[in-house]
């Protein structure tokens, strides 16, 4: 039997007015209190069609947005876990594309206060235990080259990191054959990756026109089609920012959780999680293959 494709919706709610996301690159101006805006309107159309999704909330916005947050939570259809406490890259990127972007990445020792900051804030505002995070801008294979901030994550109690979304050019799209896997061999067994395979909605739209949603809806089922086909993993990332720009009732959004509700599971990631966690899941299995492979690689 075919495995059931598996959509993880994750939101980066992360305005952060005059900083993130940058203006000169998006090209125009925001409005100020686009978070509250999108969380508003992501509340009714999640009702509407029913189907669940993560909130990566920046630390530094999650006193500001509680009411917001508040209500996403009691709906039951919303998982809140974190997007960094103030949005800077964990590790350099280094673009060969059309901008050959270089972001620095932030040095190691006040990465862990990014990390820390949300998870007490969480707790504290919301009485959320954060499960994961979402990594600023995406990186070329993640953080499996950085098994120290891994270990911070695995410190602060996290089981979940979004940070594949890149390919070898640290640019875009993410090949499909990365799916989600464990950080078993940085020495976190539990700490699962879930990558953001294909074009990460901003670049897309910024290539394609912001106003194009068109196109990139029919790009976004494009890519539900063939992870129902192939029985795939995606985690799909969309912004508090982009999501409104040109569509401020997401009635684009909508339409797209519509067709993918109706070809694929959708879950959160932190109950993605679970399943993966669960004795039997296909996770599991892969587990003794990984192992097999490991014991049979010469010494
Ligand atoms: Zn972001």
């Amino acid at each position: 039997m075919k495995a059931r494709g598996t959509l993880l919706i994750g939101y980066d709610v992360e305005r952060i007015p005059g900083r993130v996301p940058g203006e000169k690159w998006v090209g125009q101006a925001l409005a100020e209190n686009t978070a509250e805006m999108f969380l508003e309107a992501a509340l009714r159309i999640h009702q509407e069609v029913g189907v669940p999704a993560t909130l990566f909330v920046v630390g530094c916005k999650i006193e500001r947005l509680r009411p917001q947050l508040e209500a996403c939570l009691a709906s039951g259809w919303f998982e809140i876990a974190q997007h960094t406490h103030e949005h800077y890259p964990l590790k350099t990127v280094v673009e060969e594309s059309p901008d050959n972007v270089y972001l620095p990445g932030l040095p190691f020792d006040r990465i862990e206060e990014q990390l820390a900051r949300p998870v007490e804030l969480l707790r504290r505002c919301l009485g959320v235990s954060c499960q994961g995070v979402t990594a600023p801008y995406s990186h070329y294979r993640g953080l499996a080259d950085r098994p120290e901030i891994l270990e911070i994550i695995a410190r602060h109690g996290m089981r979940y990191v979004r940070s594949c979304g890149r390919n070898s050019r640290d640019y875009f799209p993410l090949g499909w054959d990365v799916q989600p896997f464990w950080y078993d061999r940085q020495g976190f067994p539990e700490l699962l990756e879930t990558p953001m395979q294909g074009w990460i909605d901003a670049q897309w739209r910024r290539e394609h026109g912001w106003a194009n949603w068109a196109a990139y809806h029919a790009y976004l089922k494009e890519q539900v089609d063939r992870v129902a086909d192939a029985g795939l993993c995606w985690s799909h990332c969309q912004h508090d920012w982009t999501s409104v720009l040109y569509d401020e009732p997401l009635d684009w959004t909508r339409k797209f959780l519509q067709y993918a509700a109706e070809r694929l599971q959708l879950m959160t990631h932190g109950d993605f999680y679970q399943q993966m966690r669960r004795p039997g899941s296909p996770a599991a299995a892969r587990d003794l293959d990984c192992g097999a492979a490991t014991d049979a690689r010469p010494h």
